[in-house]
């Protein structure tokens, strides 16, 4: 953590400490820096007579000197009462509901305070369920503030802000584990992670984002309790991965999932190559830079795809299962048949949409096409819509330090020789691959917590 910032801290939490409510000149938030709608939200909730308050990654952020993100808005009103309230809003989820307002282009996440769900009434046993191995499968019993901050996940993300006195709840000791920069569960650790196993991979992401260390109880039971990661669906991890791997710092999440025993249970044969092989440090400077230009580009603020990394992810297993077939058939069988064996085998995982899969092989088939670099075919490898991005990943195997003759570069030069088609054309060619892989449509999953 920067000194300044630490030193600010220090100055704040000594002191206040003990106290649960911060007052304005006793922190650093200025709503300035929270987006209007968030402010709206909470005005208007508050003016029919609830509680409402700024919380979570937007409070710790803010706090931390950094620009949130998103701003998620917590109240004792009911998704109902919400609903009523606000034109054009939604309720969303089912295993924990909460609606999504719409303001201006903006979209605001409103939580209703939960309670805790291990009171034995009749009501609570409805609202709130739990697997045998005491995964919480709906989450929708109700409570006060304080209930609602101890069921969060870590303290730094149980701080409330209310915009209108300009003062910060702190029911948990965030404040202070956010000046010692230490990420620490509510509650009991392995009670927890049993109740939502994504929480570690939640400790993985925040260790990574803000560059803090995993308190030690809160460590602890994670490399033993990581098998349960398998027991979370599917769809689930795939919105997690996106998380993990596309906020801006994925070279470090990385670390923290190697380091904790979480990799393996996201991407199993990647994890197998890359403590197996004999290329192994190769594979992984070929991660590392691929998750250091995607981190790159959204510093940029340029787009990235979740297809460029699950392709470098899957690379090295390709490359092992390619060359464990190629004995036993001809290299464009084994080729076709180990890209469908570690697709299939990582969607055993995440589940990955088709379109995502459908640009993994096209990424991968044109690695195959790059070195043909006779006659017509440089034309044709340059005319395919995943051209740019198989020529990056191609510059990502080299990097990597892969010799592939130099052909990134005999590619730099033939684009600096060779302008790229036109957009008409282009678009023909689009329409031509959209044909023939026009994805299923699917439906949209919501957001979940
Ligand atoms: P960021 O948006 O920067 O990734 P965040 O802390 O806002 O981080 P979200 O996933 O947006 O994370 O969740 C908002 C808040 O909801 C969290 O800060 C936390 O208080 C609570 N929360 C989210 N997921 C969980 C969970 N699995 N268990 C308990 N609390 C959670
Ligand atoms: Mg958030």
């Amino acid at each position: 953590m920067k000194q300044w910032l630490k030193k600010k801290l220090t100055a704040l939490t000594n002191t206040k400490s003990k106290k649960q409510i911060i007052s304005r000149d006793e922190h650093d938030i200025s709503r300035r820096f929270i987006s209007r709608g968030a402010q709206a939200v909470i005005k208007k909730l508050q003016a029919s007579g609830y509680q409402a308050y700024l919380v979570g990654g937007g409070v710790r952020d803010l706090q931390l000197g950094g620009r949130p993100k998103d701003f998620d808005v917590a109240t004792d009103a009911k998704p109902e009462q919400v609903h009523v309230l606000f034109k054009g809003s939604r309720i969303v989820g089912r295993r924990f509901r909460i609606v999504h307002v719409r303001q201006g282009r903006e979209i605001i996440e409103v939580t209703t305070f939960r309670g805790s769900h291990d009171q034995d009434d009749n009501l609570n046993k409805q609202q709130s369920r739990q697997s045998e191995s005491g995964m919480l499968l709906r989450d929708n019993v109700f409570g006060t503030v304080e209930e609602d901050a101890i069921r969060r996940d870590f303290t730094v993300n149980a701080l409330y802000y209310n915009p209108e006195d300009r003062t910060i709840h702190d029911y948990t000791g965030g404040l202070d584990d956010l000046h010692n920069g230490l990420l620490r569960l509510i509650g009991d650790p392995e009670t927890r992670y049993r109740e939502d196993p994504v929480r570690m991979l939640r400790a993985a992401r925040f260790a990574a984002k803000l560059e803090f260390d995993i308190e030690a109880s809160t460590e602890a039971p994670i490399e033993p309790l990581a098998n349960l990661i398998d027991s979370v669906s599917s769809a689930r991890l795939f919105d997690e991965m996106l998380k993990l791997f596309q906020s801006g710092y994925g070279e470090r999440t990385f670390y923290q999932l190697r380091r904790l025993g979480l990799y393996k249970h996201l991407f199993a044969q990647t994890e197998w190559a890359l403590t197996h092989s004999q290329k192994n440090e190769h594979y992984q400077a070929m991660i590392v830079q691929a998750l250091r230009n995607t981190d790159a580009r959204i510093a940029d603020g340029k787009s990235v795809t979740p297809a460029f990394i699950i392709a470098a992810m899957l690379w090295p297993p390709l490359q092992e299962a390619i060359e464990k077939l190629g004995n036993k058939m001809k290299p464009q069988d084994a080729y076709q048949q180990a890209c469908q064996q570690v697709i299939s085998g990582q969607l055993g995982q995440i589940s990955i949409p088709k379109r995502f899969t459908i640009t993994v092989r096209e990424i991968w088939d044109l690695q195959y096409r790059l070195p043909a670099i006779q006659g017509k075919r440089p034309e044709r490898t340059a005319a395919h819509p995943r051209f740019r991005a198989a020529y990056d990943f191609l510059l990502l195997r080299e990097t990597a330090g892969e010799n592939t003759g130099d052909l990134g570069a005999w590619w730099t030069d033939y684009q600096r020789d060779n302008p790229l088609p036109s957009p008409a054309q282009r678009m023909q060619h689009d329409d031509q691959k959209d044909e023939r892989h026009r994805p299923t449509r699917r439906r949209r999953r919501r957001t979940q917590h």
